[in-house]
């Protein structure tokens, strides 16, 4: 009979959420690394680069991989003869390691947990509560897999009951390119087949704790009728071209992983989750002999990337900018902006339109005539930093928001000039951007610890009872860009994919 001691417990799972947060697994390093490598689109290329210098920056600096530091996923094996030495239930001693962990001083982490999601969604300022999995197995040990799942790539989950005699490889092809890529690419698919409708969803999330080795498949061969399906998704998905960050490209998956079950002989349920550029789960045991702690990697598992030559990139001023240099910008275009940017997101966007609504004008300080708005909730600074980490997010949620913020002031709206973040922009935005002749380029997303390096100063302006939703200032130098979307409506999310889909044609 093993005791396994609550604090032993607590202690674990803090220390694993703090080591993901900031340390990459390995097999996902070396599998981007090579798609980095063999990536033949410059764009796609670079947004790799980005993403692996911000992984080590952030093993060095021991600072979150990502903005959002995700909700706490863990998946829990309990061994049928171990004993509690215990109050709390294993919920409770998760959260509370979630808890130490999110609230440490040296590294805290971005609270991004909501309660009352269909009422006021407030933030409970502890990450708190996680989503817990228990399963009773044999034994006498715990076995531990914690996760942090980013909402973007979680925002992208898909589920379909097909008839049993569907094809889940058009499924996964019909549905991929739906995503977008608000996921940030390149990452894995996890694929969960069979069961019910719940039970294929967990499948599905539970396959992307398991290392990238695809590889390893490819030369083996597959033996099993799954490990053909990983190896034909695979191979199909990246000939679609969608490519890092949705810029085109030859690599849009890592691997793809799937774990299926028995299921009712009408049915064939099919969970699609995706992993992101910040790929973050832990694993370990725990045996009664105390708490865990997973050793640091070496910093010589991440290799080094050439930073892009500055000189060779337009730098821009975006305090002194005319409609005329706008203009002039090109789809795919990379740019480094100085200047004065403000941030909103999600909540600052409402609260917004609740005020234009109410007739009630934004409060003192607060003018987007002119400016740039940057899509982001950064982590909270720590040391001399002048901010956390701080990523673009997924621009598509604020589309609804474009016609309000494009608009001129003397229509009511914000007279914005340009908006910054990651991911596509659906038609809503792509025609208030022609029709006010505004711009949005991105940032990328999983590449927040290096993109936070060009803040040089950061105020909150408004509404700071919002948190990390506040609207901030930000004073930038030299932030690295892309032109997504021109002042004409051209997205470069739209014609990078075509173009690879048909280069990846061509070259068979
Ligand atoms: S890498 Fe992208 S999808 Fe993943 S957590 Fe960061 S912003 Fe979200």
């Amino acid at each position: 009979m093993t005791i396994i001691k609550q604090q032993d417990f607590i202690d674990s799972v803090e220390s694993a959420l703090q080591y993901i947060s900031y340390y990459h697994p390995k097999d996902f390093i070396d599998a981007l690394y090579k798609a980095y490598l063999k990536e033949e689109n410059p764009a796609a290329k670079d947004a790799i680069g980005q993403i692996l210098i911000n992984s080590r920056m952030c093993a060095e600096g021991k600072r979150p991989v990502c903005q959002d530091t995700g909700i706490v996923t863990s998946f829990i094996k309990i061994g049928m003869d171990v004993q509690w030495d215990a109050d709390l239930t294993v919920q409770d001693m998760v959260d509370e390691g979630v808890r130490r962990a999110y609230k440490n001083p040296d590294n805290p982490l971005r609270a991004s947990i909501v309660a009352n999601p269909v009422g006021p969604r407030v933030n409970t300022k502890d990450n708190t509560p996680s989503v817990v999995h228990v399963e009773m197995v044999k034994g006498d040990k715990v076995d531990i897999t914690v996760a942090a799942k980013g909402g973007g790539s979680e925002n992208k989950s898909k589920f379909v009951m097909l008839n049993p005699n569907d094809s889940i490889v058009d499924w996964v092809l019909k549905t991929v390119p739906t995503m977008g890529a608000g996921w940030c690419p390149p990452g894995m698919l996890g694929l969960g087949i069979g069961g019910t409708a719940e039970k294929a969803m967990m499948m599905a999330k539970e396959s992307l704790m398991d290392p990238v080795n695809i590889h390893e498949l490819q030369e083996k061969g597959a033996e099993t009728s799954v490990e053909k399906l990983r190896l034909e998704i695979m191979d199909k998905v990246n000939k679609l071209g969608i490519g890092a960050q949705g810029l085109g490209g030859l690599t849009t998956v890592l691997d793809i992983k799937i774990k299926d079950c028995p299921t009712h002989a009408a049915s064939l349920p099919v969970a699609m989750i995706p992993n992101c550029a910040a790929t973050r789960h832990a694993h370990f045991c725990l045996d009664g002999s105390g708490a865990s702690y997973i050793e640091a990697p070496n910093l010589s598992d991440w290799p080094e990337i050439p930073q892009a030559d500055k000189s060779q990139l337009k730098r821009v001023n975006i305090d002194n900018i005319s409609e005329q240099e706008i203009e002039s910008w090109q789809p795919g275009e990379s740019l480094l902006l100085s200047g004065k940017i403000l941030t909103g997101r999600d909540a600052a966007h409402k609260k917004i339109k609740d005020l234009v609504d109410s007739g009630q004008s934004l409060p003192d300080g607060v003018d987007f005539e002119g400016r740039f708005i940057y899509y982001v909730g950064p982590v909270d600074p720590v040391g001399d930093e002048v901010v956390g980490p701080a990523g673009p997010t997924t621009s598509t949620r604020m589309d609804k928001y474009s016609e309000m913020m494009l608009s001129s002031k003397a229509d009511g709206g914000m007279g914005l000039m340009g908006m910054i973040g990651k991911s596509e922009r659906g038609e809503m935005a792509l025609k208030a951007i022609a029709k006010y002749k505004a711009v949005y380029l991105m940032a990328v997303g999983g590449a927040a610890y290096l993109v936070s390096k060009a803040i040089k100063q950061s105020r909150v302006v408004a509404f700071e009872e919002l948190g990390m939703e506040a609207i901030y200032e930000f004073t930038v130098e030299d932030m690295p860009v892309t032109v997504a979307v021109d002042t004409k409506g051209n997205s470069v999310h739209k014609t990078g994919p075509a173009v690879w889909k048909i280069k990846i044609e061509e070259n068979g």
